[in-house]
Order: structure tokens, then C-alpha cells, then sequence
């Protein structure tokens, strides 16, 4: 452990009180720490940052990326793994040399903080990082059968028969082909539930504006981004969202064991366009590894509802309205459970990813 000071709850009930708390775990495991301001403000008025924490050699030839919060709302579980991984680290831990930690934490923090899955444009992020040689111009036929069906123009009503419809359409369509028709991503219906955006957005701006800072040029890049909504409760997978060559592939096996990384399973993966992935390992000069580490929590149609609602309250509802605070509230349970059980559990198994990651991917690399 880095201390014998009090250590705090490394889950936090907002933004403000996650980005408070990353800070001063940041200051107290010796890193260095860097906000980049979004320009946006949270609902209670205060600027929102993307907040960087790094420590080891800035030329580092090998970096170890860890993120969370592209997705906003899944920032509060993303959060208190970074914290949680800061508290156990020891000051005076030497790294390989050449080689780099940063922390990303709350890529999203409009998301994070008015307790969304998108960001202020209502763009789903992980569907906006459209490689140049993509189209924003895209129409989706797929999606367009659902849209009414997934967004409807009027509040969340109190009793809600679509868990009832979605679980006939899973039924009849297969989870496979209702994921990849529903939440592949969508570029027609700005209001609509992933919408893959017209243009870059917010997040992908700032992002790639600047990335470089924090990678570097021709370096090797491992870049853990946590997620959570996908697959059985309180377990985890790495998804990718690239072709990894076999020697990559195995590595990941190597340090993360034989069954972490998801291949074709249709409960938890769909291939998706925009995805961040794809844009850094096709933009990166050097060698560039994504995983995107999902954790479950609740079934699929449950996030789905979830999702439904809340799009519906932040369109048509105010803050102050009961139905406004239920659906972001249930939109924080289904992705950051409150149970103690889930949260322990995630809580070990996600440090213990990003000490995998350090021990064996630092000092080895691809
Ligand atoms: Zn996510």
C-alpha cells in the first residue's frame, strides 16, 4: 500500500466528488496530474475536466494507457477502479525503464457528470471516432425500423410496456442481430439512442487534439478502457474492436489469462463503427493495442430499458421533476450497481487487471 493514511470510498455519488477524489490519489501516490477543461459545465454549474494522472519516463518508448468514463454514466465504476489503483500504488515503485502509466479518467465527463451514456450532442463516443476515409453520411435501415419503438417523443411514462416488447423482439431476432441492429451505432436520428454523430463531437475533439500529449509518437501502446453493461454480472472480457495480430493476441492471453479476451461471443460482442479503438490503432504511428474491458452488471434488455428512459427524460423532462431524477438514477444503478457484493468484486478483479497490465505488460511489450 502507498500509506498508512486514511484511505476514502473510491465510489463517489457525482462528478465533482470523483473528480475530487482522483485528484488527490493522484497527488498522494507521487503522479503527475493534468486537466484539460471541456469548455461545458455539469448541472450545478461547475467547468467539467478531463483529468490526467501519469507517472514514469514522459519519453517513454512504452506506454500504458488506462481510461474510463467514454461512456459518462460508466465513469462512476471507471473512476473508483483509477482511485482504487492510485491508493495501492507505492510511491516509491520504479518503473521499467522507458515506460509510462497514464490515467485517463472521465473521457466523457459531460456524460459522467449529468449522468448520461453520451456526451453533450447526444453522441454515443464510442461511435463518433470515424476514421477520415469514413462517411458521417450514413443511413441506417436497421435501426430506423426501431427508432420509434426506442425513442419516443414524450417523458417516461410510469408503467412501461417495452421490457415486454423487447423481450418478444429478443426472442424473435436473436440477441446477436438485435444488438447489431440496435447498438452497432447510428448516424440518421440525432435524438435517437446511439447516435454515432454527423460530424466529430465533443469528446473525439478533445481527445484527439490531445492524445499525442499522453502516448507520444512511434511508441508501443497498450490502452485498457473501462466499460461496463455488457455480459454476466460482476465479470469481465476483453473486447476488441481491431483484428490483433496472433503474437498480440497471445500476450493478452499471457497476461490477462487463457478465457479474458471475448472472441464472437454474441452476448457481448456486435462489431460497432466510430469506435475509439480502431481510430488510435490506425492513427498511431507506432505499435497501438485496445481492449475495451467490459464489465456486466444488468441483463441486456434492462440496459436497454434504462437507456430508453433516460433519453426520454433528458429530452422532455426538468431536473427538478420526480421522473427526471428516477430515470438518471436508475441509469447510475444499471451501470455502477450499488450492491456491495458487485462493487467488491470489481473492484478486485479491475485492480487486478491494471496490475496484470503493469507487471506483465511493461516490462515485456509485445
Ligand atoms: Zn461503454
Amino acid at each position: 500500500m502507498s500509506d498508512s493514511s486514511p484511505q476514502f470510498d473510491v465510489f463517489s455519488p457525482s462528478y465533482l466528488e470523483a473528480r475530487a477524489k482522483f485528484c488527490e490519489a493522484t497527488t498522494r501516490a507521487g503522479w503527475e496530474h493534468s486537466g484539460y477543461p471541456t469548455g461545458e459545465t455539469g448541472p450545478d454549474g461547475t467547468p467539467l475536466t478531463l483529468d490526467v494522472a501519469s507517472c514514469g519516463d514522459p519519453d517513454a518508448k512504452r506506454v500504458l494507457l488506462v481510461s474510463s468514463g467514454l461512456h459518462g454514466v460508466e465513469g462512476y465504476f471507471g473512476s473508483a477502479l483509477q482511485i482504487a489503483a492510485l491508493q495501492n500504488w507505492a510511491p516509491e515503485t520504479t518503473l521499467p525503464p522507458q515506460t509510462r502509466i497514464v490515467f485517463l479518467h472521465g473521457l466523457n465527463p459531460y456524460g459522467f457528470a449529468w449522468i448520461r451514456r453520451v456526451d453533450s450532442h447526444n453522441i454515443d463516443p464510442n461511435r463518433n471516432f470515424l476514421l477520415p476515409e469514413d462517411s458521417f453520411d450514413r443511413p441506417a435501415p436497421r435501426y430506423r425500423r426501431y427508432d420509434r419503438f426506442l425513442n419516443p417523443n414524450r417523458p417516461p411514462a410510469p408503467f412501461d410496456t417495452f421490457r415486454w416488447i423487447g423481450a418478444a423482439a429478443l426472442l424473435i431476432l436473436g440477441p446477436k442481430r438485435l444488438a447489431q441492429a440496435i447498438a452497432a451505432g447510428q448516424h440518421e436520428y440525432p435524438d435517437g439512442l446511439f447516435f454515432g454523430g454527423q460530424d466529430y463531437g465533443p469528446t473525439q475533439t478533445l481527445y484527439a487534439a490531445h492524445w499525442k500529449n499522453w502516448v507520444g509518437d512511434d511508441t508501443q501502446v497498450l490502452h485498457i478502457d473501462f466499460h461496463t453493461g455488457l455480459g454476466k454480472s460482476a465479470t469481465w472480457k476483453l473486447l476488441l474492436d481491431t483484428q490483433l495480430t496472433d503474437a498480440e493476441l497471445k500476450r493478452l492471453q499471457e497476461w490477462f489469462g487463457e478465457g479474458s479476451v471475448a472472441r464472437g461471443d454474441p452476448e457481448v460482442t456486435y462489431e460497432t463503427s466510430g469506435s475509439i479503438g480502431r481510430w488510435c490503432r490506425s492513427s498511431h504511428s507506432g505499435r497501438y493495442v485496445y481492449v475495451c474491458a467490459e464489465f456486466g452488471t444488468f441483463d441486456a434488455l434492462s440496459v436497454l430499458s434504462a437507456l430508453r428512459s433516460e433519453n426520454q427524460a433528458h429530452r422532455y423532462c426538468q431536473p427538478d421533476e420526480p421522473a427526471w431524477k428516477h430515470a438518471k438514477s436508475r441509469l447510475k444503478e444499471i451501470f455502477c450497481p450499488a450492491s456491495p457484493v458487485w462493487r467488491g468484486k470489481v473492484l478486485d478483479e479491475g485492480t487486478g487487471l491494471i496490475r496484470q497490465a503493469v507487471d506483465g505488460y511493461l516490462p515485456q511489450g509485445f
